[in-house]
């Protein structure tokens, strides 16, 4: 759009130069595309985990279940509940990511502390595979937000467990050098195909949706992840193998301390 200067000059308010933002412009329509597209993905994974609550409660409402089948009914009215609830906690939660800014009030948090809570959280999960943690180094302290970063590691581990296979493994393994702090969590589970790799952030987005379904995945964990790594200027990779396994590595920069400091 065109902005109309005035000059500084002027004092008929004449006016004597304009500027055109294209670029501002293209942000702004993809920006509303993208808002528009989430509120069309929101609706759809909504209604399905209601329409099968309701199809399965009109069943029972309607006397034609069989009485044997009614427990097995009610446990998928619990399960597609407890979908339900866990994607309206994860949608919130992103948005609430979206609010927050990177200068967000930080502390120095222990990512081993916080990765042990995770390993601890997620032991009774994991029955079928062995999660355990490395530390190498020092692996001192870093400037951010415990919440968040304990929700990023559990995203990564909870997946690892998720998408592993019967006895396999998860490491959770954390490094640290002169320029960064590391955090890798490798599986040997069922891989990400080369072509799924660059969408796996996308919101929604799941390589297969009936696996990740049956993990009671919402297609937003790695969204989360993303988003909270931005907000600690982190970034995250992945290295992953169709049939091997994945790992998928956070690099957090190391800070000055006048940076630490604020100074
Ligand atoms: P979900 O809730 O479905 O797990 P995520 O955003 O956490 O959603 O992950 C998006 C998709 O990426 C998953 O549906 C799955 O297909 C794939 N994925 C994530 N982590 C792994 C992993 N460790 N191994 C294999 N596939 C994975």
């Amino acid at each position: 759009y065109y902005q109309l200067i005035a000059g500084p000059g002027e004092t008929d308010g004449g006016i004597y130069g304009a500027v055109l933002f294209i670029i501002d412009e293209t942000d702004r329509q993809s920006a509303e595309r993208l808002r528009r597209e989430f509120t069309a993905n929101v609706s759809h994974e909504l209604k399905t985990p209601l329409t099968s609550i309701l199809g399965y409660a009109e069943i029972i409402g309607n006397g034609i279940a069989d009485q044997d089948d009614i427990p097995e009914l009610s446990n998928k009215i619990i399960e597609e509940s407890r979908r339900l609830l866990k994607l309206i906690s994860d949608i919130l939660r992103l948005s609430q990511l979206d609010e927050m800014a990177t200068d967000e009030k930080t502390e120095p948090v222990d990512l081993v502390g916080v990765s042990k809570q995770v390993v601890h959280d997620l032991a009774a999960k994991a029955k079928k595979s062995s999660v355990s943690l490395s530390v190498e180094g020092e692996a001192a302290p870093i400037q951010g937000m415990a919440t968040t970063l304990y929700e990023m590691i559990y995203n990564l581990v909870d997946n690892a467990v998720a998408y592993n296979r019967e006895n396999g493994s998860v490491a959770v393994k954390i490094s640290e050098d002169a320029s960064e702090t590391r955090v890798a969590v490798a599986d040997t589970g069922i891989g990400i195909a080369l072509a799924d790799q660059p969408r796996i952030y996308e919101r929604f987005f799941r390589a297969d949706p009936s696996h990740s379904k049956a993990t009671g995945g919402t297609g937003l964990g790695l969204s989360i992840v993303k988003h909270g790594a931005m907000l600690h200027h982190a970034t995250i990779d992945l290295d992953s193998e169709l049939g091997k396994g994945t790992t998928f590595t956070l690099r957090f920069p190391k800070m000055t301390d006048a940076e630490n400091t604020g100074a």
